[in-house]
């Protein structure tokens, strides 16, 4: 397929970049060589440079494996973006483990499922949790605990005044066999002798997707998926300097777009990461104004929440230049309002964990067009199907069908779901259930989930069409809308519309408005207006949860 729309719209982005085969254990190997003094992590006035950064991973590498860690094993992770999140993460590739990825607010019946699901035989887990995993470590294969707490990379100030410590709660790691403190395994280890030479086709991470109903399935992504992700990014970024860029991590590590886009991304290229454990526009507009930071990836939710902050004067965010947005639809209100607040360009991207996650950008410093995803990246191919066959290609532009996604960032499949993955995997490309248009210069639109489509008296509706219009209101700071049944049409669209602060509105006023920019039957017949949507630890919105939800409610009522 020859990529012409890549000349006139990213001229300097090559269609094919040659890799370089390096796993990313080795790639912070290299990074604290060319840039040693340069900061890696900044927390809370906190910095750790490459160079200690480098060392702090060997050291706790070589406390793995004087605990028995070996090539092959799972150690999994329970961590918000903190220093912690980082070194055990990469200590882990250096001793030759892969990592299983999970998010701290899961339940413990799902964290049980993805630690029997991973074989994980080691967790390294944030101090509060520690009491409820001591209680699930028997029903796991899960032989040991390493405890961390945030207050270990405080500054010494910041430490004094840390909560705990403050009320006499100092939170210490409960007694018991097989537990260990993470600050013991690097103070008390001398650097790794041998680090373990991953290879790429090694499994490196395994990321859980698809368990807010029913159980979740392991996207196993190999050290080459990783890499060739960074470095995918990275061509479609031109114009940011090696060394010398500052990222906002606040998309958590352990999903799949803060893994690539922030952590590995910034440790591969020498930049600096600012660690925001907890995704909330105030911590976020400080971590900017404070770093100066230069780059951020991040959610629509977080970009509409930093635009709609009351304080938001008091932060100057100018320094940014470059940001990626991607995980959900970013409304073109939310891309004007924000680039003219801080002068920085926002790329809207595309992916999913299958594809470690990034298969499409809008280039940056170049010709983009908002409202699209941009076009497939390097190395990446993408065509559009049928929903229903997916042998039968649709070649007409502007004709909605399932995309499907061909790279070297593609997942090897799901662990232990051999069912799963061939019904996702057809000859090497990745079925993504995501419904996407292509217009005339390749620019791919995604109209919707295969799932999420309502159907109303016949029409098929695709819900983010509705999305869009609500956000443009002047009074809606974020908007839902899901089919609900109904005797006459098969389904009627509610809308769920959260306010902008100090507004106030009635459903007949947004469905006047709504009348005059949709057709007929897009319009929502229903208004409800919440204080918060659902939403998933990365920041997207839950269409499926505010189904079950409204479902429950009515079953109720
Ligand atoms: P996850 O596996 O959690 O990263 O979720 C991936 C899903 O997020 C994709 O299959 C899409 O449905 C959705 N998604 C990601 N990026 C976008 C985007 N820019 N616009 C619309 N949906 C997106």
């Amino acid at each position: 397929m020859e990529k012409i729309w890549l000349k006139s719209y990213a001229p300097g982005v090559p269609p094919e970049i040659k890799f370089d085969e390096i796993p990313l254990g080795e790639a912070l190997a290299k990074s604290a060589k060319r840039f040693p003094n340069n900061p890696a992590l900044l927390f809370q006035g906190t910095t750790i440079t490459f160079k200690q950064l480098d060392d702090m991973v060997s050291r706790f590498a070589a406390g793995l494996k004087g605990l028995g860690v070996k090539p092959g094993d799972t150690v999994a992770m329970l961590l918000p973006n903190l220093v912690q999140m980082v070194v055990a993460t990469y200590g882990a590739f250096r001793a030759g483990a892969a990592v299983a990825l999970n998010n701290p607010l899961y339940t413990d019946r799902e964290l049980e499922h993805q630690y029997n699901d991973s074989g994980s035989t080691m967790l390294v887990c944030l101090d509060v949790l520690m009491p409820r995993m001591i209680n699930l470590r028997p029903k796991t294969k899960i032989k040991q605990l390493i405890s961390c707490h945030i207050r270990d990379y405080l500054p010494f100030i910041k430490k004094q005044l840390f909560p705990f410590v403050r009320k006499g709660m100092h939170l210490n790691t409960p007694a018991g066999p097989d537990i260990y403190e993470f600050t013991d395994l690097v103070k008390n280890n001398a650097p790794i002798k041998e680090p373990h030479k991953s290879k790429m086709q090694d499994t490196a991470a395994l990321i859980y997707t698809g368990g807010t109903t029913g159980v979740s399935k392991g996207v196993q992504l190999t050290h080459g998926n990783l890499s060739y992700n960074v470095q995918q990014c990275l061509a479609w970024f031109p114009g940011f300097e090696q060394g010398g860029e500052i990222a906002i991590g606040c998309l958590p590590f352990f999903h799949s777009f803060g893994l690539t886009t922030a952590m590995n991304m910034s440790i591969y290229n020498g930049w600096a990461i600012v660690l925001i454990p907890k995704p909330e526009p105030q911590s976020i507009l400080e971590g900017i104004s404070k770093s100066k930071a230069t780059y951020m990836p991040a959610v629509p939710t977080l970009y509409n929440g930093m635009i709609n902050f009351p304080d938001l004067k008091k932060y100057d965010i100018t320094s940014l230049k470059g940001c990626f947005s991607g995980g959900a639809p970013l409304p073109l209100e939310t891309i004007k309002n924000f680039e003219a607040l801080t002068g920085a360009q926002i790329c809207e991207g595309y992916g999913l964990t299958e594809s470690s996650p990034v298969t499409h950008i809008n280039p940056f410093g170049a010709r983009t067009k908002p409202g699209t995803i941009g076009l497939p990246i390097s190395n990446t191919n993408a065509k559009i199907v049928d929903v229903d066959d997916y042998t039968k290609e649709i070649t007409e532009q502007g004709q909605p069908g399932e995309l499907c996604l061909k790279g070297p960032q593609i997942m090897t499949g799901y662990i232990n779901r051999p069912d799963e993955t061939s019904a996702t995997l057809k000859e090497g490309w990745l079925l993504t259930g995501d419904i996407a248009i292509c217009d005339e210069d390749g620019f791919y639109s995604i109209v919707d989930r295969k799932k999420d489509m309502i159907i109303s008296g016949g029409f098929n509706i695709y819900p983010r069409d509705v999305d869009e219009v609500l956000f443009t209101h002047p009074k809606v700071m974020e908007a839902c809308v899901i089919g609900v049944p109904d005797a006459y049409s098969g389904e009627r669209i509610k809308a769920f519309v959260v306010l902008k602060p100090g507004e106030n509105a009635t459903p007949e006023e947004i469905i006047e408005f709504c009348k005059k920019n949709l057709v007929k039957y897009k319009v929502p017949k229903y208004v409800e207006f919440v204080e918060e949507l659902p939403k998933s630890a990365v920041g997207k919105i839950l269409r499926k949860e505010l189904r079950r939800l409204d479902q429950a409610k009515s079953a109720k009522s």
